[in-house]
């Protein structure tokens, strides 16, 4: 099957006229008609659109870049011009919004001719892990259908493990591409804050949004990333920090490495299966020549808490433009300006929206927001000086991407804070603005994947990206494939 290939192994086809751009394209179109009626990871597709590319990319017979004519799906969030984009909400929905413009990073990878097939489910404006928000319903992990694919990007990440596309991109915010891709067993990257531009990407947190791809190798990562990574005169967020080398992160070795471990990350309730799983990982680190040093991330224990108050607030703020007046959601008016708002966001959010807005206005109010708002990014400060610490000692930082392995779907119906919980290993780091790698390095015993997550300095995605290749060539846990 075409559609199982990575990007490298594709480009060499293409490039060799071993396969045709129409037949790998194919290949995945009829994946995603084979199987995604059982997983239900796309939500859009866009099939006749990306076969005329693929006729067009074949016909010039020209393969100049390692993503020209590589078919790719997109988390429900990225505006593509002219496709109905809704963030899995029926504010958005219920008009079908189609944005007139369309965002840097899918740009970016269309000028050098991959091909985007359709948009992936995602928790209703990326608010979740677990896929359930969606207005579409959930999403099913491949690996066991009754479980969770994790979320947000919980459709890009099954989409891509399941072979539906060759990659997929999706945003994290608080570890909502690290999750799935540990779910899911496939490798998810987290980049830097202000890496990728954010524009064109429908917002959930601004301080604390990324974007990123969803592959099935390191190596295929670091070939996106050097596509939609860089300045962006619309996104004043974005850096012109040097875009990383494909070719430093691909051909080193990581003889001489240190490597930190941090006792926060290895709590008690943790599941066995994980635990052990990364201690294998830290060993095959040690036989590739990197030595290991335990180091403490001590305010990790506030991350949850803290990024809690954060990502709301900003919720709260981003939320405010879908008044149903100059997109989306509409109703008849009735009564005043007030009522309308009120009807048409009551009827157009799911409970998860309403639940961070309401949270993020009573944070962000007069009277409180000393006590939470305030001393939440005091909280941040201390976990940004952590990692600054601990990067003078250890060049990336190992841990589990979750504590456990992904929960049957409905598990956390009505606890919110059980599932906020899920997320504990994976706020920090966007408190922090550093990249962080999600790979997969072990199963369970009831067979499903566990990820491993390697965390760098800001700006390091090199040297993390350089330390999951280096483990994909001694492992192969990122090639096992769900029986679907
Ligand atoms: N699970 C986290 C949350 O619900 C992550 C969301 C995200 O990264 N978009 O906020």
């Amino acid at each position: 099957m075409l559609s199982s290939l990575t990007i490298a192994q594709a480009h060499d086809k293409l490039k060799r006229k071993e396969i045709s751009c129409e037949e790998l394209t194919q290949s995945c179109i009829d994946r995603i008609e084979h199987v995604d009626e059982k997983i239900h990871a796309v939500v859009y597709r866009n099939f006749g659109s990306a076969l005329n590319k693929a006729k067009k990319i074949d016909s010039e017979g020209e393969f100049p870049h390692p993503l020209t004519g590589i078919p790719f799906l997109v988390k429900d969030t990225f505006s593509e011009k002219g496709i109905p984009t809704t963030a899995c909400s029926n504010i958005l929905r219920n008009k079908d919004y189609i944005p007139p413009f369309e965002s840097t990073v899918t740009n970016r990878l269309k000028d050098v001719g991959a091909i985007s097939m359709g948009k992936t489910n995602t928790d209703e404006f990326t608010m979740g892990g677990s896929t359930e928000t969606s207005c579409y319903g959930s999403t099913h992990n491949p690996w066991n259908l009754s479980r969770t694919p994790g979320g947000s990007s919980g459709g890009s990440a099954a989409g891509t493990t399941s072979d539906q596309c060759l990659f997929a991109l999706g945003t994290d915010t608080g570890g909502s591409i690290r999750q799935p891709a540990g779910f899911c067993n496939c490798t998810g990257l987290r980049c830097t804050y202000g890496r990728n531009s954010r524009y064109g990407v429908m917002s959930m947190a601004s301080s604390l949004d990324t974007i990123g791809p969803l592959c099935k190798t390191v190596e295929d990562a670091t070939l996106v990333l050097s596509v939609i990574a860089g300045k962006d005169p619309y996104d004043p967020t974005t850096s012109d920090v040097p875009v990383p080398d494909s070719s430093k992160i691909l051909t080193q070795n990581i003889k001489g490495m240190r490597i930190g471990i941090a006792k926060e990350y290895f709590t008690e309730g943790m599941q066995t299966d994980v635990k052990n799983a990364v201690a294998d990982a830290i060993r095959t680190f040690e036989e590739l020549g990197a030595s290991t040093e335990d180091i403490s991330l001590p305010h990790t224990q506030y991350s949850v808490a803290a990024y809690y108050i954060i990502c709301p607030c900003e919720v709260s703020s981003n939320m405010a433009r879908y008044d149903g007046i100059r997109y989306g959601h509409t109703i008849l008016r009735h009564g005043s300006l007030i009522d309308y708002y009120e009807r048409v966001r009551s009827e157009g959010f799911g409970p998860e929206v309403k639940r961070r807005i309401m949270i993020g206005t009573y944070a962000l109010s007069a009277g409180y927001f000393d006590a939470y708002y305030r001393q939440a990014q005091k909280v941040r400060t201390l976990i940004q000086r952590d990692f600054l610490e601990a990067f003078t000692k250890v060049d990336v930082i190992l841990s589990p991407v979750s504590p456990n392995i992904a929960f049957p779907i409905g598990a956390h119906d009505g606890d919110p804070v059980a599932m906020y919980l899920e997320d504990v290993f994976l706020c920090s780091q966007p408190m922090a603005g550093i990249p962080a790698l999600s790979i997969p390095c072990g199963f369970s015993s009831e067979n499903m994947p566990i990820g491993l997550q390697i965390m760098g300095p800001q700006w390091g995605e090199e040297v993390i990206l350089k330390t999951g290749h280096a483990y994909q060539q001694a492992t192969d846990w990122h090639r096992k494939k769900p029986s679907l």
